[in-house]
């Protein structure tokens, strides 16, 4: 097993700082994938780094089941923050964590079994949160995985809702597909499932490992889809880089969610990088920030597509979400773009290039991008 993003040359990172990293050559990157939207803030955020040191050299760990004032501060800040009612909060380590507890709890609460997810979703690598992401290659050599799950088409509402039924426990589904692709749900979708849901009694899990912390223009992208779900999970860019996850539930999720816990669940460290970071994203108005870069970011690439005939067959995504599917192939693309531009992005699938940068670049960085971008594919 090699971690190599390009087994022909590595790139060895050994400082990061804002957008940028560099490599043990002394090259400067500009990290617009944010090793997969993890650091939010981009690398190095000060008030990120101050409060990671400050609460290390108070108490670097104590047991889930003790008070510690940042634990509680966090879970305060991620209640207010949240959409109103989903305000109990569990912490964990990382993205299928937080959606393993979320199925879990869904089939304590519900006391139903079967969980329905979508085509081309991703929930994690857990046996769990695996049996719930679609891509063959990920299970088949570990099965027989957990049973009772259906895969629906996403995005389609009929299909989800003859799906949906007085036996599901839940539906778990990304507003905005990440690894299969860079697809956005139409609002229409969401907010179907919603209803179909809460007629049921299944639990509507939103899987916002990706889309959360601002990413898709609000901290949460279910306030853009107008729907309130009855669990939201988060990870990826929550601690700016520190592994964090959450899993938000309403009341009667969180009064029947079982017997569950995680030794490291909440740490002080964590829990203090994760207050600094969704509280800096807040103050600081960076969904919306996000919003404009993004929009502005679609629209240039649009632009250079059509007026260089790029073979771009489609730019999509929501806010600093953005997937450009290409018809030379992703990993071409990324390759010279990496070494021909000191630029890094990520692939999503085959034919998409995708961007998850820091939330924080600003237009010159979007133009570099572009630009460099429009060489590649000319
Ligand atoms: C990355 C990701 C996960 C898994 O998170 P890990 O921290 O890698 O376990 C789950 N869901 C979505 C949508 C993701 O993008």
């Amino acid at each position: 097993m090699s971690g190599f993003v390009f087994s022909e040359k590595p790139i060895e990172i050994v400082e990061g700082d804002g957008a940028f990293v560099t490599d043990s050559n002394g090259t400067e990157y500009l990290d617009m994938g944010a090793s997969y939207a993890c650091v939010p803030l981009g690398h190095g955020h000060e008030a990120v780094q101050d409060a990671i040191t400050d609460q290390l050299s108070r108490v670097t760990y104590v047991q889930a089941s003790y008070p510690v004032e940042i634990r509680t501060k966090l879970y305060k800040l991620l209640a207010e923050t949240a959409p109103k009612t989903v305000d109990k909060v569990w912490l964990c380590n990382s993205g299928t964590e937080a959606n393993e507890a979320a199925l879990k709890f869904a089939r304590s609460a519900t006391g139903n079994s079967k969980i329905i997810s979508t085509k081309r979703g991703f929930h994690g690598r857990t046996m769990g949160a695996l049996a719930t992401t679609w891509k063959n290659k990920y299970k088949k050599p570990y099965e027989p995985l957990i049973g009772d799950v259906e895969f629906v088409a996403y995005d389609d509402a009929e299909e989800m809702a003859a799906a949906i039924d007085d036996d599901t426990a839940a539906v778990i589904v990304e507003p905005v597909q990440g690894e299969g692709g860079i697809n956005p749900a139409r609002k229409e979708f969401l907010q179907r499932v919603r209803v179909e849901t809460a007629t049921s009694g299944a639990a509507l899990i939103f899987d916002e490992v990706q889309t959360g912390m601002g990413r898709t223009g609000t901290l949460w992208a279910s306030e853009w889809a107008d729907v309130v779900p009855d669990m939201i999970t988060s990870a990826k860019g929550l601690g700016n880089g520190l592994p964090v996850g959450a899993t938000l539930c309403r009341d009667w999720i969180a009064d029947n969610y079982g017997s569950h816990a995680s030794t490291f669940s909440g740490g002080p460290v964590i829990s203090a990088a994760a207050h600094a970071t969704v509280s800096t994203i807040v103050d600081e108005e960076i969904p919306q920030h996000a919003a404009d870069m993004g929009e502005y970011m679609m629209s240039e690439i649009e632009a250079a597509a059509e007026e260089h005939d790029l073979g771009v067959r489609d730019v999509r995504g929501n806010g600093l979400m953005v997937g450009v599917e290409v018809k030379k192939g992703a990993n071409r693309v990324l390759r010279d773009l990496a070494m021909n531009h000191q630029i890094l992005a990520l692939p999503a699938g085959r034919t998409v290039v995708r961007f998850l940068p820091p939330l924080t670049i600003d237009k010159t960085h979007v133009d570099r991008v572009v630009d460099a971008l429009t060489e590649a594919l000319d």
